[in-house]
């Protein structure tokens, strides 16, 4: 599969890594929207939140068990904002499941 995501997880490509363990793997934006912009994804692939089951689950609650811990290893200390793009009309440009950690300044507006 010609996923840049999963080529990302498994090290073909290279990425700027703030934290990884065996499921998982959080590294920096190439095209930064804040001071500090972190992607979260799962080593497996989904495609996005509409991918999610009771099968594959663990790794999604997993990843925001590790949320806070990888905003921090970021630099990020005050406060940040979680966002997963899922679909069209949310302008997912990558069909591989990843959290956006949006932070490390105040951010200039909110959608939800
Ligand atoms: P989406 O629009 O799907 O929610 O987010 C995809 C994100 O992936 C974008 O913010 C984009 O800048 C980022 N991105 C796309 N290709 C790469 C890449 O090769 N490396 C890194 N680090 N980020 C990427
Ligand atoms: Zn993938």
């Amino acid at each position: 599969m010609d996923c840049i995501f999963c080529k990302i997880a498994s090290g073909e490509i290279p990425s700027k890594k703030v934290y990884e363990d065996g499921d998982m793997l959080a590294f920096y934006d190439i095209n930064p929207m804040a001071k500090v912009h972190v992607l979260v994804i799962p080593k497996t692939h989904i495609d996005n939140i509409d991918g999610i089951n009771a099968e594959n689950s663990a790794c999604v609650a997993k990843i925001f068990g590790k949320m806070g811990e990888i905003a921090k290893a970021a630099g990020i200390t005050n406060g940040y904002r979680v966002i997963s793009n899922c679909g069209r009309d949310a302008k997912q440009s990558v069909m591989h499941l990843h959290f956006h950690i949006l932070g490390g300044e105040e951010l200039p507006e909110r959608l939800a």
